[in-house]
């Protein structure tokens, strides 16, 4: 059986961050790197639309779900300073966006990935793509360390990083088979939902007319007649339902709350900012003031006219009606649909969409200082494989980096 100090598990944004900072320590002959997928980076080369969003100028803590506690530790370890401090030593210059999202000023994923594998390939790891792990057992033969066994042999090491990421997008190779590793190694493994996903509509919603608008909205998801999450952003209205970051952002309490046999509802409000009695008394100001303008024509100073079109036909209001001749009931039907309109969710866009993963092995089980496991010595956990998803903008990369050095340099110093 062959044998190697430090073995990675996954060749993604964690695994690829991790094995250069484990071989700048030790070198790269000392590191093995397997990943199942023919090539690396699949993922990666489709990120950000193809631009890969490398990260975010302000991250924090708050810009996640999980225990933030310990997120923050670990971004505080690797902050976005040092990531576009260590892509500029790598080759890639990073610019800013006006969202403050930070892409190579190549605007291609593949510049990001290109030098990643350079520098693999300059620090001499050991990669070893085609390689699907199917086991790992803590130590054999009486030996310490953990036995990997591949679908090309088995090798044993005694420190081992498992960086397999999570359930989105499995044909690149992440179907969530990281998890049983973990689970087997002694690791519990939180309900895993999709996150950054769009959501399916009932076809009684009228979202297949708006296909292609895009609108400013209040998003709020309530559970239990409680809003527990309460954002403001783009969406975008497709044939299936609804997308954009606003309700990407949003639909991991959607799956989590399906998951666990909760029902959450989604309610947006199309004037944000704006409660119904403000909403009422704007509307009363331009009826007043523009008497026979059309209620469509109206609304369309705040929402896109095909929205406005669509909502007066749901509410079944005459949208040509000039705005002073409406009735108080239906002016005030309208209002109270437009700064509380319910969405039909039907369900999610699924694994072969989702950007992220919800859910995963705790954070708690995870010494935050290092990313090595509290539960087996020797073994680290980075990535999407833990129970951290951020928001849309970089941060999930963000954490990928910030994780994935954090366990290099502790799994090198370890090793040596
Ligand atoms: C379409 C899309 C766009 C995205 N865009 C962005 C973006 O612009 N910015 C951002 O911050 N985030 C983005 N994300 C999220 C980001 O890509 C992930 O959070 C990040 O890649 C996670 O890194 P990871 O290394 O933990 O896991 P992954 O990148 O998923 O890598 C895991 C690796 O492990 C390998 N592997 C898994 N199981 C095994 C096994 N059994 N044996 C061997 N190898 C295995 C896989 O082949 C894979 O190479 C996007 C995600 C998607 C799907």
């Amino acid at each position: 059986m062959d044998a190697a100090d430090l073995v990675i598990v996954g060749g993604g944004a964690a695994g690829l961050a991790a094995a250069i900072a484990a071989a700048e320590r030790i070198g790269g002959r000392h590191v093995v790197l397997l990943d199942g997928a023919k090539t690396l980076g699949a993922k990666m080369l489709i990120s950000g639309g193809g631009r890969c969003n490398v990260t975010h100028e302000a991250v924090s803590a708050s810009d996640f779900f999980g225990n933030r506690r310990i997120i923050k530790n670990v971004l505080a370890a690797f902050p976005v300073r040092e990531t576009i401090d260590w892509f500029h030593a790598l080759g890639v210059e990073l610019k800013r966006e006006d969202t403050g999202k930070l892409f190579p000023t190549t605007d291609k994923a593949r510049t990001v990935l290109h030098a990643l594998l350079n520098r693999c390939q300059a620090l001499d790891i050991n990669m070893f793509t085609g390689h699907r792990v199917s086991r790992i057992e803590c130590g054999l033969d009486g030996r310490k360390g953990f036995t990997v066994v591949h679908s090309r042999g088995a090798i044993h090491t005694r420190t081992l990083i498992l960086a397999t990421g999570g359930r989105s997008l499995p044909k690149s190779g992440s179907d969530g088979s990281g998890y049983a590793f973990a689970n087997d190694l002694g690791h519990s493994v939180t309900a895993t939902v999709p996150a950054l996903v769009p959501l399916l509509l009932d076809d009684k919603m009228f979202h297949r007319e708006l296909s292609g608008v895009s609108q400013e909205v209040t998003l709020t998801t309530v559970l239990a007649g409680k809003a527990v999450d309460v954002r403001t952003g783009s969406l975008l209205w497709t044939h299936f339902g609804v997308s954009g970051p606003v309700v990407m952002d949003a639909s991991r309490v959607w799956t989590l709350a399906r998951e666990r046999g909760d029902r959450a509802e989604i309610y947006l409000n199309v004037l944000p900012g704006r409660t119904f009695e403000q909403a009422k008394h704007w509307f009363i100001m331009q009826a007043s003031e523009s008497p026979r303008r059309s209620v469509v024509k109206t609304l369309a100073l705040v929402v896109p006219e095909r929205f406005a079109e669509a909502v007066c036909a749901a509410v079944g209001c005459n949208p040509q009606r000039a705005a002073a001749q409406m009735p108080r009931s239906e002016r005030d039907r309208l209002l109270s649909v437009l700064t509380r309109l319910a969405l039909p969710v039907t369900g999610d866009r699924g694994w072969n969409v989702a950007e992220v993963t919800a859910g995963g092995v705790p954070l708690e089980e995870i010494n935050f200082r290092t990313m090595e496991s509290k539960v087996v010595r020797g073994l680290y956990l980075i990535g999407e494989i833990l129970d951290c998803d951020g928001r849309i903008g970089g941060f999930n990369f963000q954490w990928a980096w910030a994780s994935g050095h954090l366990a290099g340099c502790a799994a090198a110093a370890s090793v040596s």
